[in-house]
């Protein structure tokens, strides 16, 4: 007796959303089902492709694998043995994929012819689709790919799904990523591919939509392309154009002028920060002058100040004072980074003295000592004497 397989509806045709099937076993797994039809349409996982989802009756459907020719799907509500089912996919993601999948033929067709490469992995994520190849392309390659690719889609090539006999297919050149054991599947684009694929795919290239190469980078060897086709390039081109629209927008400026417009800004930018740095530098040397002599200890807080400038003011107000010179960063809410220097106390001392009454985190020399602390203005000012 042959053992029982799945029919596969999805084999003959991709656009089946639809079906009837009787349930052929019904298994509680922990909190869900399992659920074996006599034939299906729903997709398990595999080839780099997802598993369709759907229901089964009421049952909702939120996984599908394959083991030995036996489709299982994972169920949220037990279903009746025996008993006829009428069943839907979700086609419009299932429609995405193939185009996706079917377009991932076309591109991985062309490489071959053109290049020579073979596909060595496909995978198929939420943003976009991965394709990599064992061998190098570059950016112009890669353009004439996609639009060869694209001609492909506008010449409306028939896409068909067949089992050849063991005499045909040792005759047939087909890609495959890896030997397959029992019978082999063969989608083929008229004119553009042959290859051993398990999925459903579209009916005729036109269906794929457009084919976009979006990024590429070098991947064991070879190369990844990122890719998308279709309904899902539809929307990645209108996140782009939104992305282009606004940012015009913001800059009163054409959308091709952007790239221009991005290099000013950054020249404009790195002429701000040089102007900036300047001014400070001006800045600190006025706040030092105006710090008065004193023979006591000098605390300065400010909210905003780079470490470089809270050690140039602290040795500024060194000079003028005969304790501790200490230059604070940060507000009460978050706490304060700072620098302590003095000529004649020595900081390490002090540094425990301030872990001790003031809960710092600090530590350096007998000269300076840097660190954390979480306690508010008014405390560390006691602490130094300065209110
Ligand atoms: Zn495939």
């Amino acid at each position: 007796m042959t053992p029982f397989e799945t029919i596969k509806l999805y084999d003959t045709d991709g656009h089946l959303s639809r079906f009837f099937a009787k349930v052929i076993s019904c298994d509680k797994k922990d909190d869900f089902y399992e659920v074996v039809l006599d034939k299906t349409a729903f997709f398990p996982e595999g080839g780099g492709q997802e598993a369709d989802t759907g229901k089964i009756g009421e049952a909702k459907v939120s996984d599908v694998q394959i083991n030995e020719n036996v489709i299982i799907h994972k169920t949220d509500i037990p279903l009746e043995i025996g008993i006829e089912y009428d069943c839907e996919i979700e086609y419009d993601v299932r429609f995405r994929r193939m185009q996706n999948h079917t377009g991932e033929h076309i591109v991985s067709g062309l490489v071959h012819k053109y290049f020579g490469y073979d596909n060595t992995g496909f995978h198929m994520g939420h943003d976009d689709i991965t394709v990599d190849f064992n061998g190098m392309l570059t950016e112009s390659d890669i353009r004439k790919i996609e639009l060869l690719a694209n001609k492909a889609v506008f010449e409306n090539k028939a896409v068909s799904s067949y089992y050849p006999d063991e005499d045909e297919l040792s005759s047939l050149e087909y890609r495959s990523k890896k030997e397959i054991v029992g019978r082999v599947r063969i989608v083929n684009i008229d004119g553009y591919d042959s290859c051993a694929c398990c999925a459903p795919h579209v009916s005729r290239t036109g269906e794929v939509g457009i084919i976009k190469l979006l990024d590429f980078e070098k991947n064991k060897g070879g190369i990844r392309i990122h890719m998308l086709c279709g309904f899902d390039a539809l929307e990645d081109y209108e996140r782009r154009y939104d992305l282009m629209a606004n940012s015009a927008k913001s800059l009163s400026i054409g959308q091709m002028q952007l790239g221009d417009a991005i290099v000013r800004l950054g020249e404009e930018i790195s002429a701000l920060k040089q102007k900036n740095y300047e001014l400070r530098e001006e800045l600190y040397i006025y706040k030092m002058e105006k710090i008065e002599h004193t023979e006591g200890n000098i605390c300065i807080f400010e909210e905003n100040i780079r470490p470089s400038d809270m050690r140039n003011l602290m040795n500024g107000a060194l000079e003028k004072c005969g304790g501790i010179s200490a230059v604070f960063c940060g507000s009460d809410e978050n706490g304060y980074t700072f620098f302590a220097a003095s000529k004649n106390i020595k900081m390490r001392e002090q540094s425990v003295d301030m872990q001790e009454k003031l809960g710092a985190k600090c530590g350096g020399s007998d000269e300076m000592i840097q660190g954390s602390i979480f306690a508010d203005k008014k405390t560390i000012k006691k602490y130094f004497g300065v209110l």
